[in-house]
């Protein structure tokens, strides 16, 4: 039996091909597959990182594939893309209102939640007369893991 974290992912995965099928875009196993990828991993993939986690199952995808893909789930607001410069784009299927912190050693991003900063949002505003639409915030540090290892070498 399905266990209560796969039917909540099921779920979502239902209601994404759902909000697809409305803004008209078709449904192909890739795509599906792209999707439920997203919704069960909170690791923050690279398109790199989504093509190898599905390269065994699809032969024939290339990473154009996914790339183009991600495009179209951006669209329909299914995806947010975290862009670092010239690094790597992550993209993050989890569109609750949440923070990401960011391990300096590893690069591992680790969701946690925090009522949403609207003050800030409204402090800019007043402050800089921009129409604010959004913010984006991050801690760094070094995670849990990275810790540990380094303790391990002292
Ligand atoms: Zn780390
Ligand atoms: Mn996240």
């Amino acid at each position: 039996m399905a266990s209560r974290v796969e039917q909540a992912v099921d779920k979502r995965v239902e209601q994404a091909i759902e909000k697809l099928k409305m803004t008209g875009v078709r449904m192909t196993p890739q795509r599906h597959a792209i999707l439920a990828y997203l919704l069960q991993t909170d690791t923050h993939p690279t398109v790199d990182e989504i093509y190898r986690a599905l390269e065994d199952r699809f032969p024939n995808m290339s990473v154009a594939t996914v790339y183009n893909n991600l495009k179209v789930f951006l669209e329909a607001g299914l995806v947010r893309e975290l862009a670092y410069g010239d690094g790597a784009s992550r993209y993050d299927a989890d569109m609750s209102e949440h923070y990401h912190a960011i391990c300096e050693k590893c690069g591992k991003i680790v969701d946690f939640e925090y009522p949403a900063l609207h003050d800030i949002e409204e402090a800019a505003q007043e402050k800089t007369e921009f129409a604010v639409h959004g913010h984006r915030m991050e801690v760094y540090g070094i995670c849990k893991e990275c810790q540990q290892v380094e303790l391990s070498m002292t």
